[in-house]
């Protein structure tokens, strides 16, 4: 029966791991919209979003 508690540890780690990784501007960017015109920056820019925390940025080409 004690063998049981050692599972307790490993998800709860990783969660807290990515979210120490945004914190940190370590952010799991995936593009959401390439070559996208930007009015403001008058180019074109790829949008990126995070995957963990749902972050926007975009880029200049
Ligand atoms: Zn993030």
């Amino acid at each position: 029966m004690g063998d049981v508690v050692q599972f307790k540890r490993p998800k709860v780690s990783l969660l807290h791991k990515g979210n120490t990784l945004c914190r940190s501007g370590f952010h799991k960017w995936e593009v959401i919209n390439e070559k996208q015109f930007d009015v403001k920056q008058g180019k074109l820019v790829t949008v990126y979003r995070c995957k963990r925390c749902a972050k926007i940025k975009s880029e200049a080409l």
